[in-house]
């Protein structure tokens, strides 16, 4: 079990407030533990730790080296400790083991890769006037506060403070009051194996209050977010008004783009995959199923078998899927799904529910619907559920043109054995990635990711979120 109070300075405490927060356990609906709900003063405490440790306690004292190996060591001590983190985020997010297995083998490659990185992110020198030296250097931001949401917590943990603190900067976190036990215990976990006082901060609590509170702390200097657009915008009015910066990681509704020629066997265990995942509570879920006309019944009719196969369960059964995070989230789902019913769209296939469910989770099952108008709700807003859109195109320009036809822009996958389309369209795609015959649903450790148009803006993960989480100053010297 995770820690249920606030990190500051390395210690643990309640909040302010006095107040908690019922986690529920998605799978039953019924509470498992409590959070502290952090507050203004709470707030202000973690930033001023994190702003002591910036600037002259023993976080400021590292140089990147030895920030890098306490980051290096976190990769083993979450691998080490891998059966507890999976089973607690299995339980915190409703995701089946397996799933959350394989986030936990992410969190711990996340401490890698920035742990190994973190000495490498240098600056150049640059020709410049005669009788001038130009030299650039990247310099932390200071404070880094960092604000996640539910989904993927123990990913979006490391994924998320792994970059700042290698860079330097100080962090502090609120995670998503739904969903937030592996942020926490990793957390701890970092200050058991040597993380000095005040360069991890952790304050859980609700985003109308704590988020709230430390998005618009003026004593911050850069605003990691990632969630949903409305609260984006929020965010991005708080940096405005501090002058800060801020990277914003929102939704999608990223489309699989289908051509007559694509190897349609290969492709079915991915193109189901990318909405079964997690539930489709996946920012880069593969919600829009595009298919060339000339194959719409062969490909469909091969999807919707594969679609009926698909099995929801508790985290221990371990099926394809597990609940929705909350009842919030699944009434938001059916809500779709009976507005789709109402336009009198044809549902295509649904996942079965296993037996024995437990009467009070929150599980709805996945459908596949098409084909969908392009007008349709369902073809261009953000579901954040199992539910698959599926629309014909008639040829390349209008495959583009739909894929690119949603105020979104995140991620795209295209099918194709013809190189040359999957190239001339891919470099159409309105969005962060592209995959071309394959679909990573956020793929990539390695990888920069993140949105455009109203998928947000700034680069996350790979060597990009080293400069995010930086400054460049830039040094010339006359001799
Ligand atoms: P949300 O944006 O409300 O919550 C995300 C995080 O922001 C949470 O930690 C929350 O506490 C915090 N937050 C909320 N209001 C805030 C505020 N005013 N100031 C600062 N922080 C605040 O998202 P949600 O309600 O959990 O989910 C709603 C929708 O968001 C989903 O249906 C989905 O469309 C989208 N979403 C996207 C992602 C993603 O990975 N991009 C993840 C979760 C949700």
């Amino acid at each position: 079990m995770a820690r249920t109070g606030i990190l500051i300075d390395n210690r643990w405490r309640t909040s302010e407030s006095g107040r908690t927060i019922d986690v529920l356990a998605p799978a039953t609906g019924r509470p498992f533990t409590q959070i502290a709900a952090a507050v203004d003063a709470d707030v202000d405490a973690a930033v001023k730790a994190a702003r002591q440790a910036v600037e002259s306690g023993a976080w400021s004292r590292l140089n990147a080296a030895e920030r890098g190996r306490l980051l290096l060591k976190m990769a083993i001590v979450v691998a080490d400790h891998a059966e507890e983190l999976a089973a607690l985020e299995a339980q915190d997010t409703g995701k089946p083991i397996r799933q959350a297995r394989n986030d936990i083998v992410a969190a711990a490659r996340y401490f890698e890769f920035y742990g190994g990185a973190a000495d490498k992110a240098h600056g150049d020198t640059i020709p410049f006037l005669n009788g001038h030296f130009a030299t650039t250097e990247r310099v932390p931001h200071g404070v880094t506060a960092h604000i996640i949401p539910w989904n993927y917590p123990a990913q979006m943990f490391p994924r998320s403070v792994g970059p700042a603190l290698a860079m330097g900067n100080a962090v502090v976190m609120k995670p998503a009051e739904d969903a937030c036990q592996t942020p926490l215990r990793m957390a701890e976990l970092m200050v058991e194996n040597g993380f000095p006082e005040g360069a991890i901060n952790m304050v859980t609590g609700y985003g109308h209050e704590a988020g709230a509170a430390l998005s618009g702390h003026p004593g911050i200097d850069f605003i990691s977010f990632i969630g949903s657009n409305e609260t984006g915008v929020q965010i991005q009015t708080a940096a405005a008004r501090n002058h800060i910066g801020c990277t914003l990681e929102l939704g999608g509704k990223s489309a699989q783009i289908v051509f007559a020629d694509a190897d349609i066997e290969a492709a079915l265990p991915v193109l189901v995959n990318a909405i079964v995942q997690h539930a489709g509570q996946t920012c880069s879920a593969g919600s829009r199923l595009l298919v060339e006309r000339s194959a719409y019944d062969r490909v469909v009719g091969r999807v919707a078998e594969r679609f009926a196969q698909v099995r929801v369960g508790t985290p221990e059964m371990d099926l394809d899927l597990g609940p929705l995070v909350s009842a919030k989230q699944r009434d938001r789902v059916t809500g779709y799904c009976g507005g789709a019913d109402a336009d009198g769209i044809p549902l295509i296939a649904e996942g079965q529910m296993a037996d024995g469910l437990p009467a009070g989770g929150f599980f709805v099952r996945p459908r596949l619907y098409g084909p969908v108008p392009r007008g349709n709700r369902l073809a261009s807003e953000e579901v954040f559920g199992p539910v698959m859109a599926v629309l014909p195109f008639e040829d390349e320009a209008d495959a583009i043109r739909l894929a690119n036809g949603t105020p979104y822009g995140l991620v795209a996958g295209i099918w194709t054995q013809d190189g040359g389309r999957a190239l001339r369209v891919g470099r159409k795609m309105q969005v962060g990635q592209v995959f071309v015959n394959c679909y990573g649903a956020g793929g990539g450790i390695e990888l920069p990711f993140g949105g455009m148009k109203k998928s947000g803006h700034g680069r996350e993960k790979g060597f990009d979120a080293l400069k995010e989480f930086s400054a460049v100053r830039t040094l010339v010297i006359r001799h």
